[in-house]
C-alpha cells in the first residue's frame, strides 16, 4: 500500500491518509492502532485530551516499524496554553507516547477566552528548535488566530487541524490555506458519522460509477482537494476500506457535485470560540 506524502513548507513531509484515534477508549487503543499499523497506516493522529497516548507509544514499539517509516501527530491541550507548561506537556506526551520527538505538534484549539494561544506558539517554535517535534502546527484556528500567531513569531504553521467534509467546507479558511502555504488537514471527514452523507446523491452516485463504497468517495473528495484525511474506525474492514481510496478517481463533474454540498449549518462539532 502507498499512500502518497503532502509537502510542508518547513521541508517535512506527511503521509496524506492516516488513522485518527479520537474516542478510541485507552483500553483499546494499543490493539487498534496495531490493527492499523498490519493494515498499512503508517500515520497516527493522538492528542493529549484522548488519553490514548500510551496505547498508541505501545503499538508502535511492539510493531519493530522503524520510527522514521512512521509519522506521528500529538496536540497541546487548552489548559497547557500558559507560562512554560507546554513544555511540560510535551514531556509527558512525549514519555506516554516512548518516542523522542514527534512528526506534528499542534495547538489543539486556540482556546481565545484564556488568550494564551500567543504564548503557546511561542513555546512550540522552542519545542520544535529543541527537536522535540519535527514541524508545529495548529488546529481550530480561524484567520485571526492565525493572523495573529504569525504576527507575533514571524514563524507560519505548517498546518491547520480543522473540521472540514461535504456539509461544511471552510472556505475562508482553505484560500486562506492556500494562499499562505499551510496544509489543511479534515478532521471529522466522514462528518463522524452525524448526518446522512453516504446517503446523498452525489456521493452515493459516485459510489455506484466508481464500484466504491460511499466512505470511500467521500476520502477521495478529500485527497483530490489535497487535504490530509485520518478517518477514525475500530473496526478492521473499516480500516482496510479507508485506505484503499488509491485505485481509483473521481471525476472533475462528481468533485464540484460533492463540492455544491456545502452548506451553511453543516458543523457537527463546537465552534472555536466555544472550547475553552
Ligand atoms: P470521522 O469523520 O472520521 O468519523 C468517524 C466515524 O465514522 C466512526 O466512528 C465510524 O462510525 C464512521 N466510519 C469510519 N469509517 C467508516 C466507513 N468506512 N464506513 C462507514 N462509516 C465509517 O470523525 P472523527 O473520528 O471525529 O475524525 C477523525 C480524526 O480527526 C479523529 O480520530 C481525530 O484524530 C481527529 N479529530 C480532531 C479534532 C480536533 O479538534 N483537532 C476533533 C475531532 C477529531
Amino acid at each position: 500500500m502507498s499512500i502518497p506524502t503532502v509537502s510542508f513548507h518547513d521541508g517535512n513531509t506527511i503521509p496524506q491518509l492516516g488513522y485518527g484515534v479520537f474516542l478510541v477508549p485507552p483500553e483499546d487503543t494499543e490493539r487498534a492502532v496495531s490493527e492499523a499499523l498490519e493494515v498499512g497506516y503508517r500515520h497516527i493522529d493522538t492528542a493529549a485530551i484522548y488519553r490514548n497516548e500510551k496505547g498508541v507509544g505501545a503499538a508502535i514499539a511492539a510493531s519493530g516499524i522503524p520510527r522514521d517509516e512512521l509519522f506521528v501527530t500529538t496536540k497541546l491541550w487548552n489548559n497547557r496554553q500558559s507560562g512554560d507548561q507546554p513544555h511540560a506537556a510535551i514531556d509527558e506526551s512525549l514519555q506516554k507516547l516512548g518516542l523522542e520527538y514527534v512528526d506534528l505538534y499542534l495547538i489543539h484549539w486556540p482556546a481565545p477566552a484564556r488568550a494564551n494561544y500567543v504564548n503557546a506558539w511561542e513555546k512550540l517554535v522552542a519545542i520544535r528548535e529543541a527537536g522535540q517535534a519535527r514541524s508545529i502546527g495548529v488546529s481550530n484556528f480561524l484567520v485571526p488566530h492565525l493572523e495573529e500567531i504569525i504576527a507575533a513569531t514571524g514563524v507560519t504553521p505548517v498546518a491547520n487541524q480543522i473540521e472540514l467534509h461535504p456539509a461544511y467546507q471552510r472556505r475562508d479558511l482553505t484560500d486562506w490555506a492556500d494562499a499562505h502555504d499551510v496544509r489543511i488537514e479534515s478532521w471529522g471527514p466522514l462528518g463522524q458519522g452525524k448526518y446522512d452523507l453516504f446517503g446523498i446523491p452525489a456521493i452515493a452516485d459516485a459510489a455506484g460509477a466508481h464500484g466504491v463504497s460511499p466512505a470511500q468517495v467521500v476520502l477521495r473528495w478529500h485527497l483530490q482537494h489535497g487535504f490530509i484525511v485520518f478517518p477514525k474506525s475500530v473496526r478492521r474492514e473499516r480500516l482496510e476500506e479507508n485506505i484503499d481510496v488509491f485505485g481509483f478517481e473521481l471525476t472533475e463533474a462528481e468533485i464540484a457535485a460533492i463540492d455544491g454540498l456545502d452548506r451553511p449549518d453543516g458543523r457537527v462539532g463546537s465552534t472555536a470560540d466555544e472550547v475553552n
